[in-house]
This record gives C-alpha cells, structure tokens and sequence, in this order.
C-alpha cells in the first residue's frame, strides 16, 4: 500500500455550496449587522431549537464558553461538581476555571459513558451538580442520573459536544437534565465554523445565559451579572444555517461510512466497535473502535503507529484522561476510575468523516488488520 499523500485526518470539516455560503455573506454584507445577534444568528436559533426539540436555545461563539457560561448560570455556591475522566479536556477545564472542584466518577464498561451506579458514593455535603458526557455521541444513561439528581436535587448539565441530532426512545437528548451543552466546533459532524449552544427547559436559566454570553447586558443600559463575551457571529450562524440543511444527507454518508468499517473488520478477535445504547440514534460523529492487547496481540499505540506510517492519522480518544494532564498533575488519582483508565489506553478513534472515500477505509482496515499477531 501507498503511503496517503495528502495524508488522511481524523476528521475533516464538510461544507456547503460555495455559492449558497457566498449569497448567505453578500447578505450581510448588505446588512452590516455583523453580529449581536443579527437576522442570520435569530433564524439558526429557531431553526435549532425545532431541531433539537428545546424551548429554549441559545447560541456561542464556541462549545468550551457555552459550557462555562452554563456552570455560571447554574449560580452555585463553591464546591464539587461529578464529572468523568473520559471527555475532552474542555469539560474538565470548564468545571476548573469556573472555580469549582471536579469530583471523577469512574464510566461505564460498554458505553463509556458515566457510570450512574457509581455516583451516589461521590456525593458529599459540597456536591453542587453532575456533569456527565455522552461519549462519540452515545447517550449516558440519564434516566438513571435525572433519578440520581432528582433525589438529591442537584441539577444535571450534559456534555452533548458529541450528541448532535441523537434521540433515545424518540426523544432528543437535550429533552433530559436542566441543561445540555453542543458543540459545533468544525470537527464535529454538525459545525458552525466554530460555535455552540446551550439547551434547555428552564426559561430563567436561558434569560441568565444571555447575560453570561454578553458582558451580562439584558437592555441598554442594565448590567446584571459579571459575564464575558461568548457570542457568535453572523458568519457563523450562516454557515449554521446551511449545514443544518445538509444534515440528514451528512449523517447519512457517514452512516455508509461506518456500516463499511463494520462489515471489514467485525471479524477480527481483539477489536471492538462501541456498542449502542438501547433506543438511541447514531450520528456517526466518531469510529472509536478498542483494541484488547491480549487477544488482538498488538496493542492501541501499536496500530496508531502503523497508521501513521502510511500518512493516517487516527486519535486517541481520550488520551490521557482529563484527571492525568500535566496540568492537574498531583491533583487526581487516575487509578480510582479504573474502566475509564483502561479506556483511554484500549480506545482509537479512526478517521470519520461523510467523503472519507470507501476504498480509503478498506486501506485503513486492511492496515489495522495487519497489525494482529
Ligand atoms: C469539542 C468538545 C468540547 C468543546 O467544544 P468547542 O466548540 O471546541 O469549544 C467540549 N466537550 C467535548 C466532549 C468536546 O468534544
């Protein structure tokens, strides 16, 4: 096999038309409302809000400050908030630099996702909300954690970065906890150049969002809380906008996609796919497949190394944990949250995106084949 020339990301951002992104610019060029929430930015809300199937929605310039600005509006006392290990450093980053404690609750050995049964022992007098993740897309299981959060009344704000037009059992995850968090971050398989937004049910909560998101103005001359700027832009909303139309045919070229790295390699002993939560959709936003060194006899950095040297370039999704970065070293001990250590070593994400080109993924599966011993 040819090394791949030009290389093969993990990802790779898709975008409409030139043409339509083109009329959409000339449109606020004519305009010169460039942002503050601008014609484009109020119809992606309303179109958002029918696609996620929320009451309320507001929009971000990015995922990471939608999701602090949600902590802030959540109006916590000081104290500890359960999270997981196995994310995205965002998420933990977000629960730091607003000043609380993260608290890391070990995930579950399918899903990867937190595991609920696991929480309770975590919660102390100074646990002031939970904070899970719905790993590659997967949700948790928020029956379990809305009873949890229900019974010991803390509020529950979802990580849905990954979870872009999933349902499970016909509702759409952003319909459970008090908030959720999106990012469309352009890896991601829905994106807005960079950007996110924030569901939720609770109308105060999104009237304290549009403080937080923009210096805490609620009218001209009314500054209620300390907030910063987190607001996104008419060119993002635009670009919103038309990759919302195109969305249903993404999904589906990524569905094709993964249905074709399935078919090569669900043989092989020592490789897993992720399985899917009972009555959830899949977006297809990652191919995280897990490698057992035992059985499959090479073990994950192995193959990543491999790939490599063919111009391939899968992540390791998550690697390290969010609790072992440097930049909490000393703070977290990694060992107590054993199924998501053991993750982070066993797990490769494998590139996925809707034009990644068949052929290119039976090169890419025929490598990671040929690394079983
Ligand atoms: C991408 C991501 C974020 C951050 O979103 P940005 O839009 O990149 O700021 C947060 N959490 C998770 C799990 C993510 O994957």
């Amino acid at each position: 096999m040819q090394k791949k020339d030009p290389p093969i990301l993990v990802t790779r951002p898709s975008l409409p038309p030139v043409e339509e992104y083109d009329q959409l610019v000339r449109e606020i060029f004519s305009s010169r409302f460039l942002t503050n929430g601008g014609a484009q930015h109020q119809k992606l809300e309303r179109a958002l809000k029918e696609k996620l199937g929320t009451p309320f929605l507001r929009l971000f310039t990015n995922g990471h400050l939608a999701l602090e600005c949600a902590i802030q509006a959540l109006n916590l006392e000081p104290g500890e908030i359960i999270t997981t290990p196995f994310t995205f450093i965002s998420t933990t980053h977000a629960i730091v630099r607003c000043g609380f404690t993260p608290v890391f609750c070990d995930v579950e050995p399918d899903f990867f996702t937190i595991d609920p049964t696991k929480i309770e022992r975590l919660i102390t007098p100074r646990t002031r909300a939970i904070l899970p993740v719905h790993v590659y897309g997967n949700p948790c299981d928020m029956d379990a954690i809305d009873e949890i959060a229900k019974r010991h009344n803390l509020p529950v704000l979802y990580d849905a970065a990954h979870a872009f037009g999933v349902t499970i059992k016909g509702r759409t995850v952003s319909e459970f906890g008090t908030a959720s968090m999106f990012s469309f971050h352009a890896t991601k398989c829905y994106h807005t150049i960079e950007g996110g937004a924030i569901a939720t049910k609770d109308a105060a909560f999104a009237e304290l969002l549009n403080g937080y998101k923009n210096f805490g103005y609620h009218a001209d001359e009314e500054i209620r809380e300390v907030g910063g700027n987190a607001k996104m832009n008419e060119f993002q909303a635009a670009m919103g906008l038309l990759n919302l139309k195109y969305f249903d045919s993404e999904i589906e070229k990524r569905g094709k996609v993964a249905a074709r790295y399935r078919e090569n390699l669900s043989g092989v002993a020592g490789l897993a796919f992720r399985p899917v939560r009972e009555g959830a959709t899949q977006n297809f936003a990652y191919l995280p497949v897990s490698f057992d060194p035992q059985v499959f006899g090479a073990n994950r950095d192995q193959v990543s190394d491999k790939l490599k040297e063919y111009g391939i370039f899968a992540r390791k999704y998550f690697y390290p944990l969010t609790s072992e970065s440097a930049c909490y070293a000393g703070r977290f001990d990694p060992n107590k949250t054993p199924v998501a250590l053991a993750a982070s070593r066993n797990v490769l994400t494998l590139p996925m995106f809707a034009d990644l080109a068949l052929s290119d993924v039976d090169d890419i599966c025929e490598l990671v084949a040929s690394c079983k011993k």
